[in-house]
């Protein structure tokens, strides 16, 4: 959820940077000459300082695919000093001179195989790694970083997407997260496992993602330990910490997963409003298995962040975190409902490239009106039909096409609202019998995986046997308010004369007006 216009800086910037290692000689090059018998081995060369995401290029990393984390931190409340070391799993996906990280907080050392290697910093959060020995496609690399910092007082063009709470801090952000607590290839096309661990003086809590594999250790100096485990994959913005003072729950879900929930006890009069929403998130999370598909992940739960911390919520992998504001004007299960969603849409099926954030935002979107229909609160259609008649047709939002929104857009309302409208109209021209196969289709096709809107498209074309073309140039592509199909005015002529408002539309309203910006 954030700072996306310094985002779109800080990749122009880093661009510039990269020309470099693009210029480099290559493979092709090297292999052209005929008749030599064996030519010697084309030289190594860099890694690409990007992975080539078309919003964000310096995100990620070329030349190297990662298949482990193991994040072993210790945290000090008081100063906000984080220090540590990473240890990460790879595989070279070519011959490299040398490869990138991404991240931001002062390294100490950093180890390819067990051998010190040099490294430098290049633009706004590359970490340049030469190892002293060949390093060649295929091979295995096991990288160690060791590091210390002040996340919240280290800066990416102004900008940290750590937050330090009156207790502890969070680390929760998107889509730069990873940069301030753990090196990474830091976009969801490489995603991996990871083991997170973290010291902290006794008396301090800290949540993160999947299963706690034992019980927090106590270490000298009266410090406690503790860690926890995601086994499955997942991209590197969805690792999450929050560290401070907090009331963790326990149970099982009806799947019989683990649930843990854990509640800011700073939250004062909010945090009953926050039980009564997060506390149902087994609940929700077996509603939506019934409708996307089995749930995707090891275990559930949520975290209700503290109060003065972050302004809005993420679907941080198993657990997602929300900011006070939801809970100001009562409980709101309609951000659980959407940060859930994600869990299928964003989470196990990621984007590919950051250009497609409407396979996350339309579906979670999608996701409430189908919740509010289920409540009684007002069906899809109807919400469909209030929110297209509450934007006139000059209406800036008909200006953001949700399939392409643009860099600084990417969090845009239009991304969500008219996002979950272009899934409506395709509910209308499949009916819904298609609809709800094509739903847990997309989600079985791509688990723990990434997705593209062509490949969705291709995949309710196949579903449903209708071209669906025009539909999804119109509702996704296309700029200004789109017309009504003969489907789309039969549904809504069904309806009252003038659009109703549907019972859900402030709730809804007051988590996207946190959400979206
Ligand atoms: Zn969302």
């Amino acid at each position: 959820m954030r700072r996306v216009l310094a985002a779109a800086i800080a990749a122009l910037t880093v661009s510039t940077a990269g020309a470099v290692a693009a210029g480099a000689p290559g493979h092709a090059a090297a292999r052209s000459g005929w008749g030599r018998p064996a030519a010697a081995p084309a030289a190594p060369t860099p890694g690409s300082p990007g992975i080539g995401d078309s919003y964000f290029p310096d995100y990620g990393n070329g030349g190297y695919d990662v298949d482990h984390y193991d994040v072993r931190l210790r945290y000090e409340p008081a100063t906000d000093q984080l220090s540590g070391t990473t240890t990460i799993l790879a595989r070279a996906t070519q011959d490299l001179s040398r490869f990138n990280l991404d991240f931001v907080l002062g390294v100490q050392s950093v180890k390819v195989d067990n051998y010190p290697a040099t490294f430098a910093r290049e633009g706004a959060h590359e970490l340049v790694i030469t190892a002293p020995r060949p390093i060649v496609s295929g091979q295995s690399l096991t990288i160690v970083v060791q590091y210390a910092g002040v996340p919240s007082q280290t800066r990416v063009d102004g900008w940290t997407g750590w937050t330090k709470t009156a207790d502890g801090a969070l680390a929760v952000n998107e889509p730069e997260s990873a940069w301030w607590w753990y090196p990474s290839n830091d976009h969801p096309s490489d995603k991996a496992t990871w083991d997170v661990s973290v010291s902290v003086p006794t008396g301090v809590e800290v949540v993160s993602n999947g299963v706690q594999p034992r019980p927090p250790l106590a270490e000298p100096g009266n410090r406690t330990r503790w860690g926890w485990r995601s086994a499955t994959p997942g991209a590197t913005y969805l690792a999450f910490l929050a560290i401070g003072q907090y009331d963790i729950v326990t149970d099982t879900a009806p799947n019989g997963q683990p649930v843990v929930n854990a509640y800011s006890t700073t939250l004062g009069a909010l945090g009953p409003a926050a039980r009564a929403s997060i506390g149902r998130t087994a609940e929700i999370v077996d509603w939506e298995s019934g409708i996307f598909g089995p749930y995707p992940f090891e275990a559930q739960g949520g975290v209700a962040a503290p109060a003065n911390s972050i302004s809005f919520a993420l679907e941080t992998q198993t657990r997602s975190v929300y900011g006070p504001g939801f809970w100001r004007r009562g409980s709101n299960t309609y951000v659980v409902v959407h940060e859930n969603a994600h869990q299928w849409f964003g989470d196990s099926v990621s984007v590919a490239d950051w250009s497609q954030i409407w396979l996350n935002e339309g579906f979670a979107s999608y996701a409430e009106w189908l919740w509010s229909e289920e409540q009684g609160e007002g069906t899809a259609q109807e919400w469909f039909d209030f929110t297209y008649a509450s934007y006139p047709a000059d209406a800036e939002f008909w200006q953001v096409p949700p399939g392409d929104p643009g860099a600084n857009n990417v969090f845009d309302g239009a991304v969500y609202d008219r996002g979950a409208m272009a899934l409506h109209q395709l509910r209308l021209a499949v009916g819904d019998a298609a609809f709800f196969r094509i739903l847990p289709a997309w989600t079985a096709a791509h688990r723990h995986g990434n997705g593209t809107i062509e490949q969705f498209q291709a995949l309710a074309e196949q579903v449903s046997g209708k071209d669906l073309d025009a539909l999804f140039t119109t509702w996704l592509f296309t700029k200004g308010r789109p017309e009504l199909t003969q489907a789309a005015s039969a549904a809504r002529s069904a309806a009252p004369t003038a659009p109703v408002k549907p019972k859900s539309w402030a709730k809804i309203r007051e988590a996207h007006d946190l959400l979206a910006h």
